[in-house]
Formats: structure tokens, sequence, C-alpha cells
């Protein structure tokens, strides 16, 4: 057995020293000890490979020190990290799809009346504060909150489909990112999904043939993240919704995106609005918060009181109903947009910002990173919506781009604070339309390290 094994410290002995004192009082026993324990594990299994000689062992006890510093630092940061979003993709699913604003949120620090008629002192409905509001920016009669976009279909579905027939246009059996595959909900409602029509073409005569006594609702889903293009046609929503009407069932549109404006003010195609499929006669329409509204997650379903109600009061309402932070939150969002006041969400913010003052940043980081040593040139570039709305269509924007291929991709993501970026041939691409303003200094800091880290790795030769 080599020697070395005997220059370990025991647990006890380790946690005498200085540093991991004060690492116990700042984050109690547990996870100080864990951390030791792999140090310790570590340093055996280099010496069992033969990894460790006699000099090196000699100081083992601040290898292994340091070691758990550097493990502890790890397995006690924050579990969900604060990133730069610089790939140009605005409402991004992996990092998190919309940012938000908590800036001045009253309400979540103190108590709140979330279930308190403060009228009366009475037992209030978690809801019914929004309710109203949501409707009212919609153009609806009532509305629904719960979880997310899947869980407002399911809501639906269950509520008034269960045990029948649902009809949805092949062309619209959709899966969004996540796992959310719209025959699968349909499924899990218990309702019996009837496809009608064909991939590219479906006509008002396939609904029409597939309508019986069974019918339970007319489906339809918007093609969110993808388009079919070509020799192609759907029926008109008011089509659909005068069929429904006269089948006595409800059309529902899972719209998605939660789109309320016209995209053609920012330069992007339009998207159906929820108001529009609304006032086209659509009974329900669902969507998710996280996305154009900008919003934090949550499923909202609006349309007419006599198929939104009995929502409510389904049992599975209480199973997806929202928690106050999102309820806190929405009522913000929705605020600033029935302000008008769009610049209030971080969302609208990033894709209002001018063309030319995305240039002059970037044309100022350019030439104070070239100077730091980073060869970073400025350059026109297309941001994204993403998220799952207006698949193709992009809008023009400006960044930076940085010379050193992967290993610089990989060096910025792992720096701190994570910036990730878009690697393009050799190049890592950095878009400022989803970069904040105040976080140009954070991403210029966090380019000078990473170039420096990896001049470190060059120069060590590894
Ligand atoms: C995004 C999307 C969903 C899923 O919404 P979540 O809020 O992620 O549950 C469902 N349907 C459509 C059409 C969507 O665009």
């Amino acid at each position: 057995m080599p020697s070395q094994y005997r220059t370990i410290p025991a647990i006890h002995r380790l946690l005498e020293r200085e540093s991991l004192r004060r690492a116990v009082e700042r984050h109690g026993r547990p996870p100080v000890i864990a951390a030791c324990r792999r140090a310790v594990d570590r340093l055996r299994r280099r010496i069992a490979n033969g990894a460790v000689d006699d000099a090196a062992s000699r100081d083992a006890t601040s290898a292994i020190e340091a070691e758990a510093l550097s493990i502890l630092a790890e397995t006690t940061r924050p579990a969900y990290r604060g990133v730069v979003n610089a790939t140009g993709v605005l409402i991004h699913t992996n990092l998190g799809r919309s940012p938000l604003s908590t800036e001045g949120l009253d309400g979540l620090e103190s108590y709140l009346a979330l279930e308190l008629d403060l009228a009366t002192g009475r037992r209030g409905q978690r809801l019914a504060p929004l309710r109203q509001r949501i409707a009212e920016l919609c153009g609806a009669h009532s509305a629904v909150m719960v979880n997310n976009n899947a869980a407002a279909l399911l809501l639906i579905l269950s509520a008034l489909a269960s045990g029948r027939q649902v009809i949805v246009s092949r062309g619209q059996l959709i899966e969004i990112g996540g796992s959310f595959r719209l025959p699968e909900v349909m499924a899990a409602s218990g309702c019996r999904l009837v496809e009608v029509g064909c991939t590219n073409r479906t006509h008002l005569a396939d609904y029409e043939r597939a309508l019986t006594d069974e019918t339970g609702a007319i489906l339809v889903a918007h093609q969110s993240n993808f388009r079919i293009v070509g020799f192609t046609t759907e029926p008109a929503i008011s089509e659909l919704a005068a069929l429904a009407r006269r089948a006595g069932v409800p059309l529902i549109v899972d719209q998605g995106s939660g789109c309320l404006h016209d995209l053609g003010r920012w330069g992007l195609p339009p998207e159906p609005t929820v108001q529009g499929l609304l006032a086209e006669g659509a009974d329900l329409v669902c969507f998710s918060g996280d996305k154009l509204l900008g919003g934090p997650q949550a499923g909202i379903v609006v349309g007419a009181a006599e198929w939104v109600e009995p929502l409510g009061r389904h049992p599975l309402y209480r199973a997806l109903r929202p928690d106050k932070t999102a309820l806190v939150m929405m009522d913000r969002v929705l605020a600033a947009h029935r302000s008008g006041r769009l610049e209030e969400i971080p969302l609208y913010a990033m894709m209002s910002a001018p063309l030319d003052a995305l240039a002059r940043r970037a044309r100022r980081l350019a030439s104070r990173l070239r100077r730091a040593g980073v060869p970073a040139r400025d350059r026109a570039l297309r941001a994204a919506l993403g998220g799952g709305t207006t698949p193709e269509e992009t809008m023009p924007s400006h960044g930076l781009a940085v010379a050193g291929g992967q290993a610089l991709a990989d060096a910025l993501r792992g720096g701190e604070p994570p910036v990730i970026g878009r690697l393009v041939e050799d190049e890592v691409l950095l878009d400022l339309r989803t970069v904040r303003p105040t976080e140009d200094h954070t991403l210029e800091r966090a380019l000078v390290e990473a170039q420096s880290r990896l001049s470190d790795l060059q120069a060590s030769g590894r």
C-alpha cells in the first residue's frame, strides 16, 4: 500500500482548519463534511492510480482543503443560476422563456389577501381578483388561470369533453418542446381523438362529416413551432365556430403564444391574436403566460362564461391552480399590456430596442474588448422570438462575433455568470437584443475572463 495514504488527515482534523470552520458556520456541518469526504475520496483515487508523488502528498491537508472548498462552492450555489442570454432567442425555453421583472413587486414578502375578500372579511377565491382583468384585456366574458398551457388544455378537455370525441385536423397534431404532445394530452383527459383531413389540407366538410352524437368539442391547435407551406388549407375560425354552434359543442382554440398585439409593430409577420380569435367566434382560447405575454409560467383560458366557468369548479382545477407568485406577477404584466406601457415588460423592451442602439452598444463593446486582447468585432445578426412562436421569422439585430470556437463557447458557459452564445463555424456570436444594456459590462468582463482562462490553458499546454 502506498505510504501516501498515511498523510490523509481525518475529517475532524480537516474541520479544524480556519477556512472550513468558517464554511461550517455559513453552510452547516453536513454539506462541509460531504465536501471533505469527496475531496478525500478523490485524493485516494489519485494515490491508487499512482498520480501522487511523495512531495505532493506531504501537503495533502492543504490540497484537500482547497478541493473541499471548491466542491462546496459548487454544491452550495443557487441550483438555478442567472445567465446572460446572448443567443438572440427572446423566448428561450431552456433559459426560462420570457425574462421577468421582479422590481418593486408588492405582496410577495408580506402576507397577501390571496383568498380573503377584504370588503366582507369572508373567504375569497384566489382567482377572483384577476379573472375580470384577464377577461377584459382579451375581450372575453370569463377567464381562468392555471399552471401552464398544457394544464389549461388538460382542464378544458377533462371538464368539457371527457368520454366524448374531440375533432382535430391532422395538420394540427402538434408536439411542443418539453414533451407536450397534443394526442397524449387528449388521451390523459379521457377524450377520444378524431383526426380529420390531411397533413396539409383540411376542409370544413371534413369536420362536418366527423360530427356525431358523441362529439364533445372541436379543437384547433395553432401550429406554433412549425409551418406547413405550399398547397395547404384550413377552414376559417369563423366557419368552424358556426359549425360548432350548430352542433352545440364548443370550439376550443389552443392559441399557444398568448399574442395580444399586432407583431407587425416589431417587423414580424402577424400571429393570430387572442382577441381576434374570440372575435371570430372561438368559444375558448388557451395560451401560455410566459411566451408572448411576457409573464410568469401560466396557462390562461378565456372565452364564453358558459364554457369557462365550469373549469374553475372542476376538481382538477384545485390540482392545477397557480401559486401566489405567478398570480402577483401576472397581475403586473397584465397591467402593462392594458396600459400600453409594454416597455415595462422585459420581453417587449428587448423586442423594441432600436437597431441603431444595439449597433452602438456592439461597436463600443467590440472596441473595448479588442483593447483588452479579445478578438471581437461587431456584426449584424438576426434575433428570433423562439418559444414556439413565428418559427421561421427573425428580426434584425446586432452583436459581437468573437473568434475562439467551441473552447470559447465552453469557457463563457463555464464563467460567472455563465454567458450563453451561439457557435457558428468558428465564431461565438453574441446577440445584444437579448442582453439588457445593464448587462453589457458583465458581458465584457465575462469575455475578458474567458479569454484569459483560454490563454492560460494554452500556455500550460493542455
Ligand atoms: C407552448 C404551447 C403549448 C404548451 O404550453 P406550456 O405553457 O408550455 O404548457 C401548447 N400548445 C401550443 C399551441 C403552444 O404553443
